[in-house]
């Protein structure tokens, strides 16, 4: 609820404060149990950092995270902590998240003995079942990050994240690092783990194409703000947001009698330290008129299930 992270930037001769990246500038969302939900938009705009405060890596600056009744912000580090195995984050490089010098055992291992949630040979079996539920061999148990694959790198990621037995998983760009005959092989293994462990998706990608095969519902982000939410569905064949449109315009076309016609950007995205006023979008947008440039922009509910924020859908 109205989230914020505005990272301090330092200056001057005593580098003090001089002004603030307003990397999440005021979101809402909510999120259901056992949806897989889409947090989509282009590099910088917003996402990791919403995806970072779920997990109280950073403090919002300002705002609510609301899991289960409990805003996350406000507990302490122990409360938390019980929270923690609940909550687990898949980033996009397995390579970097993984220790190196730890055999894939050790790193199942890690977490459970970290909370305490079993040890021998109970900790032993639950791994070997994990790492199979990832489609990879016991073997695997005894070798190290390096040894494998990019593709096998990211499910033995998943299989560290799954064995707290998580409700709710970040997937931060879980398969922008590999490869597109493993990306869909990923999805694949994402959805089932889904479904076998009735889990709760964030899925957070810059690519619309993967997020076309995974969501039931897709938030759009534009420089730290949320401008749309809709099913998947009404996101692609219907998107309102003049920036969604464009974004949906932009991916390559599959049939050829396809005639969405490319809406081209103008500009750059506005530096965020200093966005512009109102709507975020207007110095990109091709309707922009003096009243997008004045005050906030509030989200205008289309239908149960579409959410836009855009003055031309107002009032209707
Ligand atoms: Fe464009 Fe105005 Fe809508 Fe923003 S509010 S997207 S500038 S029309
Ligand atoms: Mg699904």
């Amino acid at each position: 609820k109205n989230i914020k992270q505005y990272f301090p930037i330092k200056g001057g001769l005593f580098k003090q404060t001089v002004g603030h990246i307003k990397a999440v500038d005021g979101i809402s969302l909510s999120i259901y149990k056992n949806e897989t939900i889409a947090l989509v938009g282009e590099s910088g705009c917003g996402k990791s950092t919403t995806g970072k405060m779920i997990l109280r890596l950073i403090q919002p600056t300002d705002g609510a995270i609301i899991y289960n009744g409990k805003n996350i912000v406000e507990l302490s580090n122990s409360q938390f902590r019980e929270l923690r195995r609940d909550i687990q984050i898949v980033f996009q490089d397995p390579y970097s998240s993984l220790n190196p010098r730890m055999t894939v055992r050790q790193l199942l291992l890690e977490p459970l003995l970290t909370h305490k949630l079993m040890n021998g040979k109970a900790a032993e079996q639950e791994i070997k079942e994990i790492i199979q539920n990832v489609g990879l061999t016991e073997k695997s148990l005894t070798k190290y990050p390096h040894e494998f694959s990019g593709g096998q790198r990211q499910r033995i990621s998943i299989a560290r994240a799954l064995v707290l037995k998580p409700k709710f998983l970040v997937l931060d760009e879980p398969v922008s690092a590999l490869d597109v005959s493993i990306q869909a092989q990923i999805l694949n293994l994402l959805d089932n783990l889904q479904k076998k462990y009735d889990l709760t998706y964030l899925f957070i990608s810059h690519d619309l194409n993967v997020v076309r095969h995974v969501s039931d519902r897709i938030a759009v982000m534009y420089l730290g703000n949320i401008v749309e939410v809709a099913t998947k569905e009404q996101l692609f064949s219907n998107p309102k947001h003049p920036y969604s449109r464009a974004l949906i315009s932009a991916i390559p076309k599959t049939h050829p009698n396809d005639t969405v016609e490319r809406i081209l950007l103008k500009g750059e995205i506005p530096d965020p330290s200093n966005p512009p006023q109102g709507c975020p979008f207007h110095t990109r947008c091709q309707f922009a008129m003096e009243d997008c440039k004045k005050e906030r922009i509030e989200m205008t509910k289309l239908s149960e299930d579409h959410e836009v924020a855009c003055i031309l859908y107002e009032n209707n």
